[in-house]
């Protein structure tokens, strides 16, 4: 996404107050990290600051990709770390039929349409990787096949909004996607349309998670406005990179966190966000936290956060 909105939603400005919810949507891909924490920490402390809701959702969506207790996992890791999240988690996997109707309710608006493209197909469109629009030209009469939402493609209705800690963003979704994928031609929900349908579900207000997603925003602003409802405030936290600029992440051997060692990670978690917590050397979860949230500032969080290595 760039620059350059002729109208866009000003940003977030509001005073504290109880309408606020957040969320943290961990993947059960593997354990909790040092770059998953950050999240959880700086949407936790942006929730508490305001007086809101923080709230935990499990995106098990994808089970090929998942590893065996890892959920589990992620939860007590949170514990242990003081963030404790309000009401019941959320489980993707117990969504389907949240999905199922959200899908057709866009087909109601004639937005939906078959694909069964190959892959090889896909990778070698011009303009990939948007798509071409082929499918919607000329449907498949069999299944196996995903299913599409369509992008208006004239006139141009870019998507602009302001984002908490990237500034002003447009996309002009016709040209970067194109036709999106909502249901995967192996029979599971795509992740743009879960996370749209479950922060409409759980009211979320405010979105705060890493940069790395930025680039799915525009798609589910896109999807929050076709199913009726007002996007959440975004805010695209700078996502943690090593000394060789990589993304700190289990493919890059992001060690998993040490729950004995919680106070710590805090301490490290605050410090990156910008935050200056007193080193005492008895620091205790609970306090960090509570110094965090008295102190938490989004102005301070750094643009880039390298690691030497
Ligand atoms: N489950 C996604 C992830 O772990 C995050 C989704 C979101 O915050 O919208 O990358
Ligand atoms: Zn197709």
């Amino acid at each position: 996404m760039s620059a350059n909105c002729t109208s866009h939603m000003p940003p977030d400005t509001s005073p504290p107050n109880n309408g606020y919810v957040g969320r943290f949507a961990p993947s059960p891909t593997g354990e909790l990290h040092e770059g998953s924490l950050l999240t959880a920490v700086a949407s936790y402390l942006d929730a508490r600051r305001h007086q809101g809701q923080w709230l935990v959702r499990m995106e098990d969506l994808d089970p090929p990709r998942e590893q065996a207790g890892a959920a589990d996992s992620i939860l007590r890791c949170l514990q242990a770390h003081e963030l404790h999240w309000d009401g019941a988690v959320m489980y993707q996997s117990q969504r389907q039929a949240a999905y199922q109707e959200a899908l057709e309710q866009l087909g109601q608006q004639g937005l939906t349409y078959p694909c069964n493209c190959t892959r090889q197909r896909l990778k070698s469109l011009p303009q990939a990787p948007a798509y071409d629009g082929h499918c919607r030209r000329h449907p498949p009469q069999r299944p196996p096949y995903a299913i599409r939402v369509q992008i208006p493609e004239s006139p141009a209705n870019p998507i602009c909004f302001v984002d908490g800690f990237q500034g002003p963003q447009r996309e002009d979704l016709a040209k970067t996607v194109g036709d999106f994928v909502i249901l995967r031609k192996d029979g599971l929900f795509a992740y743009q349309l879960a996370v749209v349908v479950d922060d409409i579900a759980q009211g979320i207000t405010h979105i705060l998670r890493g940069s790395d997603l930025l680039d799915s925003s525009g798609r589910q602003r896109y999807l929050f406005e076709r199913l009726g409802h007002q996007p959440p405030h975004m805010a695209h936290l700078p996502v943690i990179v090593n000394g060789k600029g990589q993304k700190l992440s289990k493919q890059t051997f992001a060690e998993p966190l040490k729950p004995e060692r919680a106070a710590d990670n805090l301490l490290l978690a605050l410090q990156r966000l910008g935050l200056n917590p007193p080193q005492k050397r008895d620091n205790n979860c609970e306090e960090l936290l509570q110094w965090g949230i008295e102190h938490w500032d989004p102005s301070r969080v750094p643009g880039g956060m390298v690691i030497p290595q």
